[in-house]
C-alpha cells in the first residue's frame, strides 16, 4: 500500500496545519500508529471562490468507536448499505490505488465535481502523520448527505446534534437555518 502523507484539505480550518488532537479525548495523534478520522463539511458559494468550512475535526478512534455504539445500529447499517449499494467496486479500487487528491476532486457517489457542490463532506482516515488507504478519504455531496438524512433514526440525529452542539457553536454569519449534520464515524 502507498504512503501518503494528509492532504492539506484535511488540515485544520483554524490553524492550517494537521489536526494534533482529538477533539473529545485530547489525546494527541501526530504518532505513528495512532488512527483517528478527519471529517470536514464546506460550503462552495455559487459564482465565488470564497469556501466556508462549516465544521471540521479530529477524532481518534477510540472515541469513533464510543460514537459508532452510540449511533443506533439501525442507522447504521443503513448508512453502511446505502454506501454499499451506490457505490462500485471499480470505484472503491481505485480510490485505493490512485492520488488521494483525486477522491477529494468529486462526489465517491454521485461523481458530481467539487466546484459544483453547494455542499459536500470531506473524510479522511489517517495513522499519524499519514493516509490509512486501506479506508481510502472520499468526498461526498450535499446530495447525498440529503439522501442519507432520511435513513437515520431520530435517535441518532439527536446523537449527532449533540456532538456538535457540544463543539461547535453556530456560525452567526449563516443566516440559513442549519440542517442536520451527518457524521461520518
Ligand atoms: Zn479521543
Amino acid at each position: 500500500m502507498n504512503e501518503h502523507a494528509i492532504p492539506k484539505d484535511f488540515y485544520s480550518f483554524e490553524t492550517n496545519t494537521p489536526f494534533e488532537r482529538c477533539i473529545e479525548c485530547d489525546k494527541y495523534l501526530l504518532n505513528e500508529g495512532t488512527e483517528y478520522i478527519i471529517e470536514k463539511a464546506v460550503k462552495n458559494y455559487e459564482g465565488y471562490p470564497a469556501k466556508d468550512t462549516v465544521f471540521d475535526y479530529a477524532l481518534c478512534m477510540e472515541c469513533a468507536e464510543r460514537m459508532r455504539k452510540e449511533i443506533s445500529k439501525e442507522s447504521w447499517e443503513s448508512m453502511m448499505r446505502y454506501f454499499q449499494e451506490n457505490t462500485d467496486l471499480m470505484t472503491r479500487l481505485e480510490m485505493q490505488e490512485r492520488l488521494p487528491e483525486e477522491n477529494l476532486k468529486s462526489c465517491m457517489v454521485k461523481k458530481t465535481n467539487i466546484d459544483d457542490c453547494r455542499e459536500y463532506q470531506i473524510y479522511a482516515h489517517c495513522n499519524g502523520n499519514k493516509l490509512n488507504m486501506e479506508n481510502p478519504p472520499y468526498m461526498i455531496s450535499g446530495e447525498v448527505m440529503d439522501e442519507l438524512l432520511p435513513l437515520l433514526s431520530d435517535k441518532t440525529v439527536d446523537e449527532m446534534n449533540g456532538f456538535m452542539n457540544k463543539h461547535f457553536s453556530p456560525d452567526p454569519s449563516i443566516m440559513e437555518p442549519v440542517s442536520p449534520r451527518i457524521l461520518l464515524v
